[in-house]
């Protein structure tokens, strides 16, 4: 199940992604785009070795769907949210259906913003999870402990008890990404370590293998997110079960996050 085999070759494709929020409109992503792909393919960037995404507002798939699919960049995309429904009176909601037609690959499920400032449930994401698989999306699936939880559970209670709700519907061999975003690490400057985001990473690995099997658990790519810089993600890295990053305000700078998904010069694997 490691990410690391003994020779420290990796088992998973390292997934490094950008989730913008409410940040750059499709012209200014457009923009952004293409100046990450002209700064990856300088660097001589091995997508394969590195998988890297970005995950616009929703008023800038279209256009990063043209722009990659016109000049062929080797990045995928994806959406920070959609509706548990495919279609219908539901104002203001993004049907999963919609985003497959914009060749999304990802979508991000359960991010703390919206399960803090829109009362998101655990119930609504595990909706949303089914959505998303069954319109053929990967659902990356955000997990993570406020300050308070921190203090009361300790760190792995509150991840753990979210995902098994997140991933009940699902079956073995669903392809499903797992983003543990501690809450008092997000936007915050202060980054959870390296140790602690393996042992909470590994307790998550755990519950995918008791609800979808070892070997779905051992394919399962967990990301961890909450204040990654360039000069940090070298530590993540190098754990056995972080598989890549979930990034926010380090993703809207080229060069700090090219430098994120040049993580391989860090590390040294
Ligand atoms: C996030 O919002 O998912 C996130 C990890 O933000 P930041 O990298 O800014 O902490």
């Amino acid at each position: 199940m490691a990410a690391l085999t003994n020779d420290g070759a990796r088992t998973r494709v390292p997934l490094l992604a950008g989730n913008w929020k409410m940040n750059l409109d499709h012209l200014q992503a457009i923009a952004f785009v293409q100046k990450l792909a002209w700064s990856l393919k300088d660097a001589r960037h091995d997508f394969a070795s590195a998988e890297v995404a970005v995950f616009p507002p929703f008023t800038d798939i279209r256009s990063v769907q043209t722009l990659i699919s016109a000049d062929r960049l080797p990045l995928k995309f994806g959406a920070q949210d959609i509706s548990a429904h495919d279609s219908g009176a539901y104002t203001g909601e993004i049907s999963g259906a919609f985003l497959k037609a914009l060749d999304c690959t990802y979508v991000i499920i359960g991010h703390s913003e919206r399960r803090t400032l829109h009362n998101e449930s655990d119930e609504q994401v595990a909706a949303k999870v089914t959505a998303a698989v069954k319109h053929g999306l990967v659902p990356v699936v955000c997990v993570g402990e406020t300050a308070e939880d921190l203090e009361e559970h300790g760190p792995s209670a509150v991840p753990v008890a979210q995902l098994r709700v997140a991933l009940a519907g699902l079956q073995a061999g669903t392809d499903v990404v797992v983003a543990y975003e501690p809450v008092w690490a997000i936007g915050s400057g202060q980054a959870a370590t390296p140790e602690q985001a393996e042992q909470v990473a590994a307790a998550l690995r755990s519950v995918v293998a008791e609800l979808l099997g070892d070997e779905t658990a051992a394919e399962t790519r967990i990301l961890y997110g909450g204040s990654v810089k360039a000069n940090n993600i070298a530590g993540f890295m190098r754990q056995a079960n972080v598989d890549g990053a979930l990034v926010g305000g380090a993703s809207l700078d080229v060069t700090e996050f090219s430098g994120i998904v040049r993580f391989q010069k860090h590390v040294g694997t």
